[in-house]
């Protein structure tokens, strides 16, 4: 308790937060904001609010993009202080069907073959099609995760490692995570196609799991360090240049471990691939199209790499490249948030997506796979033809086939 008071005394309710907060902005409600759900920890730490009832609905309505965190002058760690305080209540948590089942696959590799043997059936049989017809996934209140589900896509089967197929430059470990393999396979089949034709070999360690960020924003401390320390350990004792992640909302999980020689070699990979001459080294052939970029909270705000995608992407020959608008914070996917407060993740994805549809780009460029996800939905219910992609697949797709692996 003591800590919490001291992180939320941290404040000087300055305001200058609050026009940067998505929440707020949607609401103009004071108890939307950075400042005023400081303010609600601060009376609940001090005992002055005793009912705790409408401060936790406040605070978990935060979608944790941690803008406010980035514009702060007084530094208040916003992140470390909304973790904590769910911490708190972590015992009274009632998670939904559809949280549950995002839990289980993302900690379980058991529970994620069993996913990816379900996805298969579901999607590749019809089932889906009369379930939806049926309106069954509404029935059971799993509309929100339904929606998420793209086209199925049998993910290769990966190896622990993969060698350079150029002069080599050094070996790097790949952090796929536990939704990389289910739902972005070809995300993961292109980093490492390109990792390995710039000159690295890959370490890609089948003990890696979930980076633990459902946990830890959940409230639940234990699980995320325990967690933590699987991932540590599965990329430890490798001479490794970085530990490379290809979702950026791992890639901040990462990067916040307690293990500091880790978490210090996590880097995402537009920024990390954006340091190479890759136009020449990989003979990247021309794309005469053009690309929204999406930049995702925790790219920006958290792993402060919001240039590497851009960069990344200047290197394809002929591409054009709309960024979507600074006053965008956040598309409203922020880990299981789009699936539990659906109608403030619908509002924000609305702005995103209007956004986009105005530059009337082929593709929509986001470094985080649940962001992609959300706007990829997003784009298909409004009838909006847009491939939603990974920056680095673009450049996978554009490598010279001579130069190919994957
Ligand atoms: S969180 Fe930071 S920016 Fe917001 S009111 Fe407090 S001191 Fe000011
Ligand atoms: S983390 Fe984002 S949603 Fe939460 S208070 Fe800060 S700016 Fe608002």
């Amino acid at each position: 308790m003591d800590n919490l008071l001291a992180d939320a005394d941290s404040c000087v309710k300055c305001g200058l937060c609050l026009p940067t907060c998505p929440t707020y902005g949607k609401t103009q409600n004071e108890n939307e904001s950075p400042r005023g759900r400081i303010a609600l920890i601060q009376g609940y730490a001090s005992g002055q609010l005793t009912d705790t009832t409408a401060v936790r609905a406040h605070i978990d309505n935060c979608l944790l993009c941690r803008e406010c965190e980035r514009i702060c002058p007084a530094l208040v760690p916003y992140s470390r202080l909304i973790d904590n305080f769910r911490t708190h209540f972590q015992a009274e948590n009632k998670p939904s069907l559809a949280f549950t089942i995002l839990e289980k696959i993302s900690h379980s590799k058991t529970a994620r073959r069993l996913a990816q043997s379900s996805l298969r059936l579901y999607q590749t049989t019809g089932l889906q099609k009369t379930a939806r017809t049926l309106k069954l996934p509404e029935l059971l209140h799993l509309d929100k995760m339904d929606r998420l589900l793209t086209d199925y896509v049998e993910p290769t089967v990966l190896k622990d490692y993969y060698s350079a197929t150029t002069a080599c430059k050094g070996t790097v470990g790949l952090f796929v995570g536990c939704m990389g393999q289910l739902l972005d396979a070809e995300t993961v089949n292109a980093a490492i196609s390109v990792l390995t034709a710039v000159g690295f070999n890959v370490i890609v360690p089948n003990q890696q799991t979930c980076c633990g960020a459902l946990a830890l924003h959940s409230g639940d401390k234990t699980t995320a360090d325990s967690l933590a320390n699987i991932n540590t350990q599965a990329f430890e004792g490798q001479e490794l240049t970085s530990i490379i992640t290809i979702a950026s909302g791992c890639g901040s999980q990462l990067q916040e471990y307690a293990h500091r020689e880790f978490a210090d070699k996590v880097m995402d990979i537009s920024q990390f691939l954006s340091g190479f001459a890759l136009r020449t080294l990989l003979d990247l052939q021309p794309l005469a199209a053009s690309t929204c970029l999406h930049t995702p909270c925790s790219l920006k705000n958290v792993m402060r790499a919001e240039q590497g995608a851009l960069q990344l992407l200047q290197q394809i020959p002929e591409l054009s490249i709309q960024k979507l608008p600074d006053t965008i914070v956040c598309c409203g996917s922020a880990g299981s948030y789009m699936l539990e407060h659906s109608e403030m993740a619908e509002a924000l994805l609305t702005d995103v997506v209007n956004a986009a549809s105005i530059t009337q780009a082929r593709y929509l460029v986001s470094s985080n796979i649940g962001c992609a996800l959300h706007i990829a939905a997003g784009l298909k219910e409004r009838g909006i033809t847009m491939e939603v992609v990974h920056p680095v697949v673009l450049i996978a797709r554009h490598i010279n086939k001579a130069k190919k692996v994957m």
